[in-house]
């Protein structure tokens, strides 16, 4: 089978590679879409800091974002067969450590990342193999394009643990990639009263409102937080969602964000940051929490796929060929400013 290898900066290759085996509770999945992911892009150019920690090493079949279709079942596997759609965790554990008879999978030892940090083999692949617990069905009423959304999903699904929202609250999400739109997306779903999102393209910016977003602040323009004070009464956002990974709207969140309200960090800024104004926080008793996805996510967020009207398609820009699918990474300058959520189509 094809699959793309990224062997250090700059240099990814598609290879023909064996196909995997559908042995013990292993399914074998005929990968149908992957989505391309800024974490993607950082491993292609050796920018993510994972490969600084050596978390991530080269060489590296990455790709964490896919739906597909059972191409064959191991004799474990109970729950599935060929034909079924499917979408997975992007997580495996090891299944048999103390952790994992508990069904506590994110507390497992030697838990790998799909196509990321410790890394299982990930889909920019026609094959997938995965064990059957971390394997779920694509309800009917979703398209295989949503099943690739899936885990942007449960990424942006973290950002809202633990909070309420109401038609008094104001949510802002800052940046216009797909962690951002489906955070917006989210918000409106939970019922906050105005979603707004900031970002630094109009016609980005303009896919939101088909989303759910109330309205959209083009920072490149106008001054993000005091247009946010101004739609806000001078209180400020409730929920501050930042997934721009820019340090500057980080800083700018701080300003924005309302008393006793929260930022939720979707976003890896790749280095250590200095100048962020601590006290402004402790005084407004505001909240900074990270939110990286866990075990769980993804059914729940495919439960508000299967339930919300507002479809999530509007985030994909494109759909490219997976034998073209090397020049998103290697023309990226190409699809930079049109890009939301690249889809890669597998015949
Ligand atoms: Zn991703
Ligand atoms: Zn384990």
């Amino acid at each position: 089978m094809k699959a793309i290898t990224v062997y250090g900066p700059y240099d990814a290759r598609m290879e023909d590679v064996s196909k995997p085996k559908a042995t013990g509770d292993m399914l074998v999945i005929k990968v149908k879409r992957t989505g391309v992911c800024a974490t993607d892009h950082s491993i292609y150019t050796g920018e993510s800091s994972f490969i600084r920690s050596g978390e991530i090493k080269f060489p590296c079949r990455f790709g964490h974002e896919y739906s597909g279709v059972v191409e064959a079942v191991g004799p474990e596997v109970k729950n599935f067969k060929p034909g079924d759609r499917v979408y997975t965790e992007n997580f495996v554990s090891c299944g048999i450590c103390d952790a994992c008879r508990r069904k506590d999978y994110m507390s497992c030892s030697t838990i790998l990342s799909v196509g990321t940090v410790n890394c299982w083999d990930g889909c920019y692949a026609e094959y997938m193999q995965m064990p059957e617990r971390h394997v779920y069905r694509l309800p009917d009423e979703l398209s295989l394009d949503e099943g690739a959304l899936i885990e942007p999903a449960s990424i942006s699904y973290d950002a809202f643990k633990g909070v309420t929202l109401s038609e008094k609250d104001t949510v802002v999400v800052y940046g216009s990639g797909a962690i951002g739109m489906i955070a917006a997306w989210l918000a409106k779903y939970y019922g906050a009263g105005q979603v707004i999102v900031v970002g630094r393209n109009t016609e980005k910016l303009e896919r939101a409102l088909l989303i759910g977003a109330d309205s959209f602040i083009n920072n490149k323009e106008v001054d993000a937080t005091a247009k946010i004070m101004e739609l806000t009464a001078g209180k400020g956002a409730n929920l501050i969602v930042e997934t721009s990974g820019a340090v500057q709207a980080l800083r700018d969140s701080l300003n924005a964000l309302a008393k006793y309200g929260r930022i939720s960090i979707v976003s890896f800024y790749e280095h250590n940051l200095d100048d962020i104004p601590i006290d402004p926080l402790v005084l407004g008793c505001k909240s900074i929490v990270g939110a990286a996805g866990c075990f769980g996510n993804a059914s729940a967020v495919c439960e508000i796929m299967r339930k919300n009207p507002v479809k999530l398609t509007p985030v994909i820009s494109h759909h490219i060929p997976f034998e073209k699918c090397l020049d998103v990474f290697e023309n990226e300058k190409a699809y930079h400013n049109e890009k939301i959520k690249i889809m890669i189509d597998f015949e």
